[in-house]
Parts: structure tokens; C-alpha cells; sequence
């Protein structure tokens, strides 16, 4: 799944609930941007461990 925003074709791995509109699945550059607005909630997608970089989930 791509992310929903225009001009971007990052895989998406963030679930944006927005009050005033549907449910939006973004990259994880855009959730971070797009949730500093009032009442957005970024939730991150199971998936999105994939794309962290090496010890960003740490392993041990
Ligand atoms: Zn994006």
C-alpha cells in the first residue's frame, strides 16, 4: 500500500485516524507531520517494524 498523500510512492506504515475524514494509511515521514494536527491520531501499521532501521526496535 502506498502512501496516501500526492506526489509520494513511500510504502505506507502508519493508519491516520482523523475526526473529520476518513481513516488515511501514510509513509511514516507523513504521519509524523500530518499528526501534529488537532485530533489526528497516527497509529503505526503491524508491518512497519519492516522498515526501521537496524536497532530501532531493540533487539537486545
Ligand atoms: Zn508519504
Amino acid at each position: 500500500m502506498e502512501c496516501a498523500t500526492a506526489d509520494c510512492d513511500r510504502e505506507a506504515t502508519v493508519e491516520l485516524h482523523i475526526p473529520w475524514d476518513e481513516n488515511r494509511y501514510v509513509c511514516m515521514g507523513h504521519a509524523r507531520v500530518q499528526s501534529r494536527k488537532d485530533g489526528i491520531v497516527a497509529d503505526p501499521l503491524e508491518t512497519a517494524d519492516d522498515d526501521l532501521p537496524d536497532g530501532a526496535s531493540n533487539h537486545g
